[in-house]
């Protein structure tokens, strides 16, 4: 968890501000990297975080990366990680998304249908560069406790296992995209090592089958992810303190090359590995009554953090207090706003906050995945906030996200 920086007092910070500790990126890393089997490959999914600095922490620290538009593919080339080291994926890709991808260099591709392996075919011949693609497996039962269901249930992602069963000419290699392996995610944010290491299991044994259905000799393993972190309230990541062991023993079992890397075996994440290096801090814009309740009024809302909350996907989000007057008693049952005009820009109902008066800054922790890139930013045009990057206790770079319309050819 990170800390306000040696160089910077609350009362001088610009607010709102988004801060990413880059030694944190690395403690995390380091964690992750321990809980899985070697030989094995981590692909930093994007998604999460798409700051350049973080990026290029994670490609340094050896992280591949896991891109799927783009924007997310410039990004990743920008920060450094070269194409060779991308894995495209997406239930959805534009042609033209494909080829500039192909274009860039990108040699893996993560593929959810037939059409898919056409798409990337057909793109690869016109450009006669020859891809890699993993096919996305949508497995048929959804897997025991994780947290968003991303299988077993009818979803875009992946081929559902029983059509490939069904149908197998169809996923075949094509001419120009060969069909190398498979791509298995079946939930998020899995704190429970028992349940993730079932997750795996069906994950390996599913891959094992349609392996031998297709009759392909697996080259890349892709088991997906699902490694916990906490989100905007404090906390520590989620250990895994005998996974490496058991998923050793679990692919010694059913793909014994592996440690030879026959196949390559990956995992993928997001959350776990920057979650906890962010911290956001802003302002209490106005404290009031309100039917007798306490209603506090941040300059951040679903703008800045957690743009789905309105969706009522997230949980709710208690703001710490960094920074405030230490008038009176904690208040209880406070309800807590961003600025937007909208009833869905809150925070909490009733949550327990400090005594906090206008001015105060207050800390939300553990911001470091789907934080600002995961907001609503363009809608109410505030100003983003500005993104701090802190290395080894200083601040090495700020830098602010701006929206502007531009003619469109
Ligand atoms: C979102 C996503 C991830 C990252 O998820 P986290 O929960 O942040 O680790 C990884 N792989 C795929 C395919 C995803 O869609």
């Amino acid at each position: 968890m990170s800390d306000l920086p040696d160089d910077i007092t609350a009362g001088a910070m610009a607010t709102p501000s988004y801060h990413y500790d880059l030694d944190e990126v690395r403690r995390s890393h380091a964690r992750l990297r321990a809980a899985l089997p070697e030989p094995s490959e981590v692909y930093y999914s994007l998604k999460a975080n798409p700051h350049p600095a973080i990026v290029s922490a994670l490609h340094t620290a050896g992280c591949r990366a896991e891109v799927c538009s783009p924007g997310e593919l410039q990004a990743a080339l920008d920060a450094g990680v070269p194409a060779g080291k991308l894995l495209y994926t997406g239930p959805g890709k534009q042609d033209r998304a494909v080829e500039d991808a192909v274009k860039a260099g990108v040699t893996e591709f993560s593929v959810d249908s037939p059409h898919g392996l056409d798409q990337l075919d057909e793109t690869a011949r016109r450009l006669d560069a020859p891809v890699r693609a993993v096919l996305r497996v949508n497995d048929s039962t959804p897997a025991p406790g994780q947290g968003l269901t991303m299988t077993g249930v009818a979803s875009p992602f992946g081929a559902d296992a029983e059509w490939i069963l069904a149908e197998p000419e169809r996923f075949r290699s094509r001419p120009m995209a060969r069909l190398v392996g498979f791509h298995l995610y079946m939930g998020t944010n899995v704190p429970d090592e028992d349940a993730l290491m079932a997750q795996f299991t069906q994950s390996a044994a599913t891959a094992r089958t349609l392996a031998d259905v297709l009759g392909i000799e697996v080259e890349l393993l892709d088991l997906g992810g699902g490694f916990a972190a906490p989100y905007a309230r404090e906390g520590e990541l989620a250990s895994y303190p005998t996974l490496a062991g058991r998923l050793a023993e679990l692919l010694d079992d059913g793909f014994p090359g592996w440690r030879e890397g026959r196949p390559a075996v990956a995992f993928e994440s997001g959350r776990h590995l920057v979650a906890t290096c962010g911290t956001l801090f802003t302002r209490v814009l106005d404290v009031k009554r309100s039917h007798g309740r306490r209603v506090l009024v941040l300059e951040s809302g679903i703008n800045h953090l957690g743009g789905m909350s309105g969706l009522r996907r997230l949980p709710q989000i208690a703001p710490a207090v960094l920074h405030g007057e230490p008038g009176g008693e904690p208040l209880a049952d406070a309800m807590v706003t961003g600025p937007l005009c909208t009833p869905l820009d809150t925070w909490a109902r009733a949550a327990e906050v400090a005594d906090v008066r206008p001015g105060d800054v207050v800390r939300v922790p553990n911001v470091g995945a789907y934080g600002l890139s995961a907001s609503l930013l363009a809608f109410l045009g505030h100003p983003a906030p500005v993104e701090v990057v802190v290395d080894g206790g200083r601040i090495v770079q700020e830098s602010r996200l701006t929206l502007q319309r531009q003619p469109s050819n």
